[in-house]
Parts: C-alpha cells; structure tokens; sequence
C-alpha cells in the first residue's frame, strides 16, 4: 500500500484529532509510528519506513505478520457463519477447545472470551465459584505478585502488582493481596539465588497463613514474570508454590497470556517446571494477534463441581464475543503454523542464539543484568552496577529512539520503582529468520554501546 506524503500528513493530523492511544502521554510529545503493512518481523509505516518489531507488537505476533493463510481462514469461516454464541455452539470453538486441550497435555475444558484480561476475570470468578460448589464459601482472596501484570479490569488490574498503572482508578475489586516477585537480580547480599526464591516462595505461605488459610482462593502467576521485567525464577520456586497450593487447597492460576504458544521454548511457560495449573489463561499468542481471542483452560475435575450446582447456580458467565468463529478458526491455522514449521522448538533455539548474541553487553557499565527464557528478553539497565540505581528513563527514551532510528522496535518495562520502567524487552516473531536476529542483535549492541 503506497502512501503520499500528503495523505500521511492528513492522517497523523487526524490521528492527534481523534484517536487517543493506549498507554500513552499526550500525543503533543511525539508523531506515533503508523503502521500500513507488516510481512514477517517486519512492519512498514506511514512513511513507507521499514521496522523490525522485535516486541512482536504487544508479544502477540507470535507467527509474525502478514500471514495470507490466517487472512484466509477468517474469510472462509466468516462466509460460512460469522457469529454465534457459545450459549450453544460452533465448530470452530469445538475443535480449538479440543486442540487447546491436546496442547496443554492435561485435562482441560475451555471457556473463550476476547482479551488476557478477560481470560483473568473469567478465571477469578470460576475460582471463587469452585470452592463455593466445593463447600468452601469463605475463600475469596488472591495473591498475585508485585510487578505482574494481569490487565485492565477491575480485577485483572487489582492483581496486577504495579501501582503506577492503578492509583487513578482506585478502589479496584477488593480480594487482591501481593507478594514480593521473584526478582533474582536484585535479592539481598549474602543470598544464593536458591535461598532468595524459597524465601519469596515462603512469603506466600505466610501471606496466606496470616490472611487466614480458609480464606484464600487462588495464587494467579505467570510462569516468568514477563511486563513487569522477565524475572525468572528458580525451578525451588514453582515447586515450593506448588507445594504450598497443595498444602493450603488454593488454586493455582497460570497466565499465560505472553508466555503460551512457544514464546518460553515450550508450548506454555509453566512446562519448564514440574507443574499442572488448575487453571491457565491465554489470550495473544493464541490468534497470534491477528483476531481478538483468549481462553480460561479449567482442568476438568473443577469443572465437574459445577455440575452439582442447582438450576440458578451454574456459571453465570456470558461473553458476547468470546470464541468468536472466525477468531477461533484464525486460532486454528494459528496452531496449525506453530506445529509445522516447528516453532515451539525455533523460538528456544532463537532465544539461546538472541541471548548469546547479546552476552558481553554485560560488561557494559549501564547494563547490570541481561536475562531470557526462551524468546523473552529483558536488560536491566543501571546507572550504577553496585547500588543497582535505575538509570534515568531518559536514557532508556534514548535507546529506545536510537534503536528505532536504525529500524529496530524494542520494548520497555519493568517497574523496578513504582513508574519506572529501566528494562528493555524484546520479544520477536518466533517466526524471525537468522538474518532477523542478526539484525537485532548488531543494532541493539551499537545503540548501547555508542549511548555510554
Ligand atoms: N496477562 C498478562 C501477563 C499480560 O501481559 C496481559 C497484557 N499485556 C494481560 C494479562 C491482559 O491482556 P489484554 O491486554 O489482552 O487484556
């Protein structure tokens, strides 16, 4: 699609005019990059500008763009039938469900709805509702960590653990308590990594002891803490979570709404350790961002307390949308892509490579620690390696543009300090050819390398 320069003139115009954008300052600061067309990692703009999208938008162009296949699968099913409520039923929802039941290698039944936020809620409600089946009333509460994100409602947004993101809409839903994260980089002196995660494992435990055990619902997590700074944490941790979530009967909820669909190097994050969630969520990987869908996966034995509820105790739970027929058959092709060209597998071997690309930057004195797990990315940057001092936002502002001047979209996040955002992310198309992420690697070490 070829723009002119007038066109594109008129249209930011029109942009600054009417469209407010997502989780942004006011639009005075800076033109908007205005994508037109996107082919593999790579985006074009307004200005005919090519970039690589090495967030792969908001972590979701998990099979990159452009894909003619996912255009087609929504044109034959939008031909065929366009909507119909999952009140009843269609053939697409029936055959993901089945497939999202096989990727999860558990027993699972599935409940569609449109965002990550949405999968949460749905998650949430299910939750309290289970143990209300289960003759356990009095458990509502649940704990989540500082520095997840887990979405824009009401309750996805009271579970999310940075304050930045919730002081102007408060009070949220209440029920939400926080934990310390995992946060490795930044345990205290003296510590091993393993000690540092079995005592953030241990907080949980005496939250939910001081909380009052019967109180307690669910521990929703993600299997490596992705927005709030890919913190991993060590294998001790997950297996002392599931110990505790044993132990105390809560329900433990995996989101992975960024780490599903290959992104850590396996089909969903929470595989890399020992673990089988009572309950997962996902949401962008899923369509690869190219249709609105998300999924609250409920293993199969909660599921069957429902069943003994009278006839105004069901699940009273309806999404318009949700698991709408052409988003669930983009789902499918999705999958399909995923199985074919291996990309479970690639998207591991792209993030040991991406990682190793990027290894000596440690010796740079801004960056203070670099971590991955699978295609995730996050450089911690510091104005000072002992005190672990953010460097000022100005300065990741800085990369930032750099790195974009030179055609290479990357990511900040975080919230070491409340607001503060001192972590490149990168999270690209686990389609990305090697030239892709050499790309990547060269541009982001000249950036860092020349800002000092
Ligand atoms: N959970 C996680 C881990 C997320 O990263 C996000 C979105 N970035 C959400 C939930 C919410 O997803 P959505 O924006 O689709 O509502």
């Amino acid at each position: 699609m070829s723009i002119i320069r007038n066109e594109a003139d008129d249209l930011l115009e029109k942009d600054r005019q009417y469209l407010w954008h997502h989780m942004s300052p006011y639009k005075e600061k800076a033109a908007p990059t205005v994508a037109v067309e996107g082919k593999g990692s790579w985006i074009t703009d307004i200005n005919g500008e090519k970039y690589l999208d090495a967030m792969s938008g908001l972590w979701c162009v998990n099979v990159g763009y452009g894909r003619e296949e996912l255009a087609q699968a929504a044109y034959e099913q939008l031909k065929s039938l366009s909507y119909f409520p999952l009140s009843q039923s269609h053939i697409p929802a029936i055959q993901l469900a089945e497939k999202l039941n096989e990727w999860l290698d558990g027993d699972y039944v599935i409940f569609f709805s449109n965002s990550g936020s949405e999968a949460n809620e749905t998650a949430f409600k299910i939750a309290r509702q289970y143990h209300q089946q289960n003759g356990e009333p009095t458990r509502y509460k649940f704990i989540s960590r500082y520095r997840a994100y887990h979405g824009n409602s009401m309750g996805a947004l009271a579970a999310t653990g940075q304050a930045v993101r919730k002081f102007n809409f408060e009070p949220l839903a209440p029920g939400f308590i926080h934990v310390s994260p995992p946060d490795s980089y930044r345990r205290p002196e003296g510590q091993t990594i393993e000690q540092f995660n079995l005592q953030c494992a241990l907080e949980i435990e005496k939250t939910i002891v001081w909380e009052g055990k019967e109180s307690i619902a669910a521990i929703i997590m993600e299997p490596v803490i992705t927005g709030g700074g890919v913190l991993v944490p060590d294998p001790i941790y997950m297996e002392k979570v599931k110990e505790i979530c044993q132990k105390y009967g809560v329900l433990l909820i995996m989101d992975e709404v960024i780490c599903g669909f290959g992104r850590t190097g396996k089909k969903f994050g929470h595989m890399h350790f020992d673990l089988k969630p009572d309950i997962v969520t996902m949401a962008k990987g899923l369509t690869s961002g190219y249709l609105p869908l998300s999924a609250t996966a409920v293993r199969r034995d909660l599921y069957e307390r429902f069943k003994s509820a009278d006839e105004f105790g069901y699940f009273r739970h309806v999404n318009t949308f949700g698991g709408n027929p052409a988003a669930c058959a983009v789902a499918l092709k999705n999958i399909e892509i995923y199985e074919k060209e291996n990309l479970v597998e690639r998207a591991q071997a792209l993030g040991a490579q991406l990682r190793q690309g990027l290894n000596d930057l440690s010796n740079h004195p801004l960056v203070g620690d670099i971590r991955n797990f699978g295609l995730l990315l996050g450089i911690e940057l510091v104005d000072n390696k002992q005190t672990k001092e953010p460097v000022a936002p100005a300065k990741i502002d800085q990369i930032i543009a750099e790195c974009k001047n030179k055609g290479l979209i990357i990511g900040k996040n975080g919230a070491t300090v409340a607001g503060y955002n001192n972590i490149l992310t990168l999270s690209p198309p686990l389609s990305s050819t090697d030239e892709d992420l050499e790309f990547i690697v060269k541009t982001l070490r000249e950036v860092i390398f020349k800002v000092d």
